[in-house]
Parts: structure tokens; sequence; C-alpha cells
């Protein structure tokens, strides 16, 4: 997450910035349990800036990121933090500690979600037959919808819904092997597997388990060796009466190149749509979130925030992060006021809501009169080069899609490649008028 940030991050300033209040910057240790995120700065500038402006934004940005709750706290490099627990040992070399917290929490995607559970799902318009769907799947796994396919837009409670069936199979059978993977972690671990000669391993962790639960499987798109050996794994499972669940941005369907016998059995269960909560949805979601964290927010205030953000329950939530970040920094009460001021800068994605990667392709391609295909290419001649790099450009700046999600919209590159097209464009708008023009008029164009 801490690396994610930082990408974040490198894009928005410049590198003389981004070098002040970034390059001595580093986490030094989490705590599940109080979410104390202790971070050391260089010095007291650094500190008072990241206090000031920036530590808003890590707390939300790791909310959007994984759900991961934190409370930074700044420490000056070299001065003890008052709850430092002294030793007689010479201190550990910063470097390590970070190393060691890296691998232990930052960088978790195999356990479930302790958050993610039936309990804390709100049910209303638009989750509720999927909601329906799952209980009954974690009723009587392998039964009656297997496999499950979720879909639906991003932020809308898929993963949650996803894990929560995990949940409840372990609840009633804690020794039931249940594995939750991204698809992309199917896709790496097959691939490590036939370089590291493991294939025996890699198909003993996928094939006999009790649940399989793969996340956002419209990554496996194109991806012919991988949907190969997925249809063995489910082959497998489904014949052991072992349940499949999995979500998708869209319907089997829609996913581009998706072998014709994979989609048809994922249409051998149930396949159904999460579709955007209203607004009663929204405020019992930021309620239910509000009391869990112990926040005393007005219905006003609720209603406020729930009318502001009517699409992503990740952005609702990550709305109401801020508003307390804001009412903590500000040192006041949380008000229909106070949330004004803290979620003023969401109205520029919010605009732009629902806008998506490949409507901007699409202008994008029509503006320089070249094609999405040449877009998401490989060419890399000047014609299309720049169109490529407005376009991964707009995308970041116009949608909350992260670099890797920009990178695989573009033909599956790398979210390096993404950030160094957004930052040549910045570049270049500087000095470049034609440039500037053609994003000026692009982002009007984008706009309507
Ligand atoms: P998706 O996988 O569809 O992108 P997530 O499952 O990650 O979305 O949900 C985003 C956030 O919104 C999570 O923190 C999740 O707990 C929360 N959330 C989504 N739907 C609900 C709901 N109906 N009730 C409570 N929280 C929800
Ligand atoms: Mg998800």
């Amino acid at each position: 997450f801490w690396q994610h940030f930082n990408d974040e991050m490198r894009i928005r300033f410049n590198e003389v910035a981004y070098n002040a209040w970034f390059k001595n910057t580093k986490p030094l240790s989490y705590n599940k349990n109080t979410h104390e995120l202790k971070i050391s700065v260089q010095n007291p500038v650094a500190k008072g800036y990241w206090e000031k402006n920036l530590a808003s934004q890590l707390i939300q940005s790791a909310y959007g990121y994984n759900g991961m709750e934190i409370l930074p706290v700044f420490q000056i490099e070299g001065e003890a933090g008052p709850e430092r627990i002294v030793t007689p040992e010479p201190r550990q070399p910063a470097k390590q500690t970070v190393t060691h917290h890296q691998n232990d929490e930052f960088t978790k995607d195999l356990s479930l979600n302790d958050k993610y559970t039936f309990d804390n799902f709100v049910q209303g318009e638009g989750n509720k037959l999927a909601a329906g769907a799952a209980l009954a799947v974690a009723d009587s796994p392998g039964s009656f919808y297997n496999p499950l396919f979720i879909f639906g837009g991003v932020g809308l409670g898929k993963t949650h819904l996803m894990q929560a069936i995990g949940h409840q199979m372990l609840a009633e059978r804690p020794n039931a092997k249940v594995v939750y993977i991204q698809s992309e972690t199917f896709v790496n671990d097959f691939i490590n597997s036939i370089k590291n000669k493991t294939q025996d391993q890699f198909r003993e962790k996928y094939r006999t388990c009790d649940l399989l639960l793969v996340d956002d499987i419209q990554f496996f798109a194109k991806k012919e060796g991988i949907q190969e050996e997925f249809f063995h794994t489910f082959e497998t499972l489904y014949n052991d009466q072992k349940q499949i669940v999995m979500t998708s941005d869209r319907l089997p369907t829609e996913i581009p190149d998706l072998s014709e016998r994979l989609v048809s059995r994922f249409t051998w269960g149930l396949q159904v749509e999460i579709t955007p909560p209203d607004l009663e949805t929204r405020i019992a979601i930021l309620r239910r979130k509000a009391e869990a964290e112990g926040l005393t927010v007005d219905d006003a205030t609720l209603n406020y925030i729930a009318s502001q953000v009517d699409t992503n329950i990740r952005e609702l939530e990550g709305a109401l992060v801020k508003v307390q970040a804001h009412a903590t920094i500000e040192k006041e009460d949380i008000n229909v006021n106070l949330a004004h001021d803290a979620l003023a800068d969401l109205k520029l994605v919010q605009k732009n809501r629902g806008l998506q990667i490949s409507k901007i392709q699409e202008v994008v391609a029509n503006y320089f009169q070249t094609s999405t295909e040449e877009l998401k290419g490989k060419k890399r001649v000047r014609q299309i080069v720049i169109p490529r790099q407005i376009a991964m450009y707009l995308s970041r700046e116009l949608t909350d899609a992260s670099l890797p999600k920009i990178g695989q919209e573009f033909g599956g590159k790398d979210h390096t490649t993404v950030m160094h097209a957004c930052d040549k464009i910045k570049n270049q708008i500087k000095i470049d008028s034609d440039i500037k023009s053609a994003v000026f008029e692009l982002t009007q164009m984008l706009d309507r």
C-alpha cells in the first residue's frame, strides 16, 4: 500500500516537492488493533506538512486501496517516539524494520478481510438479489447456485459479499479449505508454477479446496493459457461438488475473448448483478459505518454525505473517513458545514463518475484520427504514442482507476508505463501548446 500511495503522489507532485516530502519518509510499524501507523519523517517541516496536508489523503488512500484503516503518527527520524520500547540491544537499522513490516502487514491479499461478513453487509435495493444468492450459497455450498457469478460496477460490494460466503463457511466448518484470490494471483501463481516446475503444488492448492472464490475474473480476458488451466480447475471442483464463486465487472459474455466453454460453464449456476445503491441504502451504510467507528454524525450530515457520492460504496465510505480526518485535524465536530468543506475536492472525480476508460480511448482515438486498437497496441511511432499517452493521462485524471487498472485497459501494459505517460503529458502541457490545447479540448468533450 505504501508503494501505491507513493506512486499516486509521484504523479501529483513535481519532482522537487516529491523528493522533499516522500524520499525520506518511511512507514515504521502498523498496529492492527489501534490502527496506528508510525511514519518516520526527516525533519519538523516535513512532519508539519504531512500532518496538515497529506495525512488525510493517506488515510483515504489506504482505505480506498484495500480497506485498511490507519491512524498516521509522525515521528522525526532519530527521535524516539514516546511509546517506543527501549531495549538494551543496539538499535535496529530502520531499513530492516521497514522491510519486515512491509512483508508482514502491507501486502496481504490471500486472507479474508474480517469486516467483510454478512453481518456487516447492509442490504438494500441494488444488492438484495446478490445478497440472497450469496446467503443461499453459504447455506448449502455446492448445491444450488454453482457457480455463483456476481457482477457489477466498482465498489458496490462484490468482494465483500464473496468473502462473506467464505467467513460463513469457516464459521460452520472451521476446517474447510477456503481459497480467496484475486484473479491476478491465479495468473501469477500459474506462471510461477511453470517457471519453478511446481505445477503439482499449484493444482493441489486450487483443485482441492471446498470453496474457491475468484475475484475480478474479467482479468482472465484474452489469456488463453490461464483460461485453459482455470477450466480444468473448474471442472475438478465442480465434479467434486465444491462451490465456486466468481466476481466480475461485467457478464461472462462481455469478457473479451473468454473461451466458449468457460462462458457456458459460468452460466450453469446463477449470474446476479449488483447495481448502485439508492439514497436510503447509502445512508444506512454510512450510519452503520459511523457507528462502527464510534462517530457521532447527525442525520443531516449523513444525508449530505450520502447525497455527494452516489455510485461507489468504497468512495462513500472514503468520504466519511475524509470528513472524520478533516474534523480531527481542524479539531471541530462533524456537521454539514464541515462535511461540505472536507468534500469540496471530491467534485472533479464525482462530476466524471461513471466515465469509462473505454470511452476516453474512443474519444481520444477519434480526436487524433486513429483507433482504440492502436491506443492499446504497442506501436511506438509518434502519431500513436502521443495520443496513447494523452489517453492514459486523461484516464488517470478523470477516473479513479488505479495505475495497474489503466495499464490493463491499455492492452495489458505495466503500471510504470502508465506512470511514465502521465508524467510525460503533465510536463508537455507546460511546454507544448498543441498538447495543452488537445488535452483541454478532450477534457471538455469528455465532461459532457
Ligand atoms: P467491489 O468488490 O464491488 O469493488 P467491495 O466489496 O470492495 O466492492 O466494497 C467496497 C467497500 O464498500 C467495502 O469496504 C465494503 O465493505 C463496502 N460495502 C459495499 N457494499 C456494502 C454494503 N451493502 N453494506 C456495507 N458495506 C458495503
Ligand atoms: Mg472487488
